[in-house]
């Protein structure tokens, strides 16, 4: 059959810059037993076959573990020894013997075995991940379908899937993902914010991604957001030229952010873990401007104990000693779920109990986590301050203000990205210390559009001028209780934008790493009334690509040029 998609652009929506080439690798959707799987005749053969389909994945993973680091080989072990229990065959031979088909009989002995190690609690509970893994993993080889999930890399590969869970992005090994491409996915989806965290090129919203045959070579353009099959040496080396362009645009780019005039702007990294914390410090960066918390437990089936948490936090901090370093508490919930901090299924769970209202409902878990924020900052000598997500009303921003103090951080701030937090920002950030406007949520709120809709993308765009109107309203009422307003949603590290975001009385701009360079450059380009002007062009147009035009019209040359 000829390849539908061989030789063409597919277009999508770049979400993270760079550029890239490599082999395509497909990542296997999930697998799930099937409803109208015909009965088990005969228990006995029925099981020699579920059993050599767990001793094919334990071969699999003994491989694996041969050519793994230390700590992996350690994980792909105790996984092996799952593969291989007797105790879970004789819960699947039980299933068998009722007549449940294999696939069924594998999910249900699973299963049964998950809710003994939930119940087991401590090191066992930890282990239902790696259980559920193994179980899919087997019920794939009894289906004779791929193995779900991201295949061992053997080499730098552009990895292509309908779409990744934050916990699957968040485990990529970056020195063999080259790039990522999803027919899914948003330009604020949390697995984008993780690919651009990461510094790998990503285009999401290409339709035919998941017909791309394994191994076909694709050229990635993160930037504008195009995907080429099978592109010709010209052009691979035309994209080489690019870069080599930018990089030499950048190289000038360096210390603290500051307007032409002299307005200092601080330039900060969004980051998601120690990994993250580790490659940031060691850069031309102010500080932190985001940490996720969430991010680090995002695989954890239980909640991570105060010297648990703690031993991380000191290894976050320790690369940022006297800069500063803003914490985000657990914003759990909606796409970001966490294992133990779940509250059951919701109609519209990003209009429900998500972040700090989550918080309010388990408040020993803030209160923990608040605990070992404050000693791993007096162990380290960051200037660690930290904020609330999803906050709504004053009430919300005062409590949340207290906890903090109470557990000993000098220092507590919300994040702005619920419309009705922005309309009253002078009465939210009263008796906090600083707002951050999370212009991701923030979009999805005003435009009532899914952020993990990418077929909504354009309502999602940042440049509509009332998701601007609604920013500007937040940064007005900032200014009049003389409180700084920062931002730290994905809008931030867009170069145009953030001239815009300055204009409007911004002081603090945070970002995947990879993108201060060149926003830099922008504010060093641009004088502080020059940014008041970009500022009312974009709010004064009546749609988001009038806008943007009439900025990147107004706007430097030397930075159009290369946006
Ligand atoms: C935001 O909403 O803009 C933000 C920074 O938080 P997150 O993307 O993690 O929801
Ligand atoms: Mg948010």
């Amino acid at each position: 059959m000829a390849d539908p998609v061989q030789g063409r652009t597919l277009r999508g929506i770049g979400v993270s810059p760079g550029t890239a080439s490599g082999p395509v690798v497909q990542v296997a959707p999930p697998v799930r037993a099937p409803a109208d799987e015909p009965a088990t005749t005969d228990a006995d053969a029925a099981l020699v076959e579920v059993k050599a389909a767990f001793e094919a994945v334990a071969l699999d993973l003994e491989e694996r573990a041969a050519r793994a680091d230390d700590t992996a080989q350690q994980i792909l072990r105790a996984t092996v020894l799952i593969a291989r229990d007797r105790s879970l065959s004789k819960a699947i031979a039980k299933h068998l013997a009722t007549g449940t088909g294999k696939a069924n009989a594998v999910h249900a002995g699973v299963e049964e075995f998950a809710a003994q190690f939930e119940a087991l609690g401590g090191y066992f509970a930890e282990r239902v991940t790696d259980l559920r893994d193994v179980g899919s993993r087997a019920l794939a080889q009894v289906l004779g379908v791929p193995a779900p999930g991201i295949p061992e890399l053997t080499g730098p590969s552009v990895v292509v899937a309908h779409d990744l869970a934050p916990s699957e992005t968040a485990t990529l090994d970056r020195s063999k993902v080259v790039a990522i491409v999803t027919s899914a996915g948003g330009r604020t989806s949390h697995t984008a914010i993780l690919a651009a965290q990461m510094g790998i090129p990503a285009v999401v919203q290409v339709a035919e991604a998941t017909a791309l045959p394994v191994g076909t070579l694709v050229a990635v353009d993160g930037d504008a957001g195009e995907v080429v099959v099978d592109p010709s040496e010209d052009f691979v080396a035309s994209l080489s030229v690019r870069r080599a362009k930018l990089t030499a645009a950048l190289s000038g780019s360096a210390g603290p952010g500051v307007t032409r005039d002299g307005h200092a702007v601080a330039l900060l990294a969004n980051i998601g873990g120690v990994a993250d914390a580790v490659e940031a410090g060691a850069q031309d960066l102010e500080g932190v401007g985001l940490f996720r918390t969430e991010f680090v437990f995002l695989s954890a089936d239980t909640a991570p104990t105060l010297d648990e948490q703690a031993e991380i936090y000191r290894q976050v901090f320790a690369p940022f000693e006297g800069r500063r370093v803003v914490v985000r508490t657990l914003d759990a919930g909606a796409d970001k779920p966490l294992a133990f901090a779940d509250l059951g299924p919701e109609e519209n769970p990003a209009l429900g109990r998500r972040g700090l209202r989550l918080s309010a409902e388990l408040p020993e878990l803030l209160d923990t986590q608040l605990e070992a924020l404050a000693v791993a900052a007096r162990d380290t000598g960051a200037d660690v301050r930290v904020m609330a997500p999803m906050v709504a009303t004053a009430e919300e921003a005062d409590w949340f203000a207290r906890r903090v103090r109470e557990n000993g951080l000098p220092k507590a701030g919300v994040m702005i990205e619920v419309p009705g937090a922005a309309l009253r920002a002078e009465h939210v950030l009263a008796d906090c210390d600083f707002g951050s406007l999370g212009t991701n949520d923030l979009a999805q709120y005003t435009m009532a559009a899914d952020r993990m809709q990418g077929a909504l993308s354009d309502l999602l765009d940042p440049w509509q001028p009332a998701v601007l109107d609604v920013i500007q309203a937040a940064c007005r009422g900032a200014a009049r209780v003389g409180r700084p307003m920062g931002v730290c949603g994905e809008a931030g590290g867009d170069p145009l934008l953030a001239l815009v975001l300055v204009g409007m009385g911004v002081s603090s701009l945070s970002m995947a790493p990879s993108k201060v360079p060149l926003v830099r450059l922008a504010l060093s380009l641009h004088s502080l009334p020059e940014c008041q002007l970009l500022a009312t062009l974009a709010t004064s147009a009546r749609t988001a690509v009038d806008g943007l035009e009439a900025v990147r019209a107004a706007a430097k040359g030397e930075l159009t040029a290369l946006v």
